[in-house]
């Protein structure tokens, strides 16, 4: 929970720092059509510096509770407004819009502030706090492309398939109930997913999909291949000094996501080192009640035989086994 709470929170900080920026960006904007609006009608310049002398002169006329004060401030309102409307009038003339010197904030329902009138966030902050989730998932190109609303189970054949006792298509209904229940019940689930199967057979596809019904629910979600999980591992174990901030934060979502996906496990160098770190991310996510999805092109006995006792004994008492099988759909091919 607190890794969570910690990285949505860089996210909130991260959103708010821009929001800061396109308020000042409107200001300097708005300053700089004034200035030009200045030199272009230089009359312009002369009444804005008017009114704007009037204007303190009035409030201090308030405090000076002189016996004319009533008539003064008649006076001065008035020449307030003669001046104001020989602005609109030069507006007109040289075809100027009312609000032309306006901040023209971004989101006209928060101004850029990420609140509204009602101290609640934005839709522009939600949405925002959703792209920065994408972003940071690694999938945001594949997202777009492969999601439960592309999802076409027709692909799928409904002939008999080797020894199954069930179609490829029967299959994969099967292994959608239980994906839509998995991000449906995420909250309350403590079953974690393993996909495995042949290449082309649609296990990406799935954890995209997967991937975007969560962070459209503000999870947090890194999808890694095992090989570049082990290679961020290792530049953050053995190359510290030289350790890039992305490799740092995508090390911390190892760890922190509300959703890990793992793909290609099995295409790794294999070693002992790989062997302790994936059990460490393996046992550490489980003791911390996160998600893990792991997606391999290796049989559950060659799972078996190449990682240890220990992690695949995390594995299958805690992970649901999905099996992919067909003829291959060349969704996957690499
Ligand atoms: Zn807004």
């Amino acid at each position: 929970m607190k890794g969570m709470v910690r990285l949505k929170k860089q996210i909130v900080e991260n959103i708010m720092s821009n929001y800061n920026k396109k308020r000042l960006k409107a200001a300097r904007d708005a300053d700089k059509r004034r200035e030009q609006l200045y030199d272009k009608v230089p009359d312009m310049g002369e009444l804005d510096k008017q009114i704007s002398l009037l204007s303190i002169k009035l409030s201090k006329l308030y405090l000076t509770k002189s016996e004319n004060m009533e008539e003064e401030v008649v006076k001065l309102r008035n020449s307030i407004q003669s001046f104001k409307k020989q602005k609109s009038d030069l507006y007109a003339k040289y075809n100027i819009q009312d609000n032309y010197l306006d901040y023209d904030y971004e989101c006209k329902l928060c101004n850029d502030t990420g609140y509204d009138n009602d101290g609640k966030r934005c839709k522009c902050f939600n949405k925002e706090i959703i792209k920065y989730l994408y972003e940071l998932s690694n999938m945001i190109h594949m997202i777009s492309k492969e999601n439960f609303n592309t999802f076409d189970i027709n692909v799928f054949s409904n002939e008999p398939y080797e020894n199954e006792k069930y179609t490829p298509k029967q299959n994969m209904y099967n292994i959608l109930d239980t994906c839509e229940d998995f991000c449906e019940n995420f909250h309350r689930t403590n079953l974690n997913l393993l996909f495995y199967g042949g290449t082309g057979l649609g296990k990406t596809f799935m954890c995209n999909c997967i991937a975007k019904e969560l962070i459209d629910k503000e999870k947090t979600v890194l999808y890694q291949t095992a090989f570049n999980l082990f290679e961020i591992l290792e530049n953050h174990k053995f190359n510290r000094q030289n350790e890039t901030e992305e490799n740092r934060m995508q090390y911390n979502m190892m760890f922190e996501s509300d959703l890990l996906i793992i793909d290609d496990l099995g295409t790794e160098f294999n070693n002992s080192f790989t062997n302790a770190e994936l059990f460490n991310i393996i046992n550490e996510r489980l003791i911390t009640d996160k998600k893990t999805i792991i997606s391999t092109n290796l049989s559950l006995e060659q799972l078996a035989q190449t990682y240890s006792d220990r992690i695949m004994s995390r594995v299958f008492n805690n992970f649901v086994p999905l099996k992919f099988y067909g003829k291959d759909l060349r969704w996957e091919s690499k």
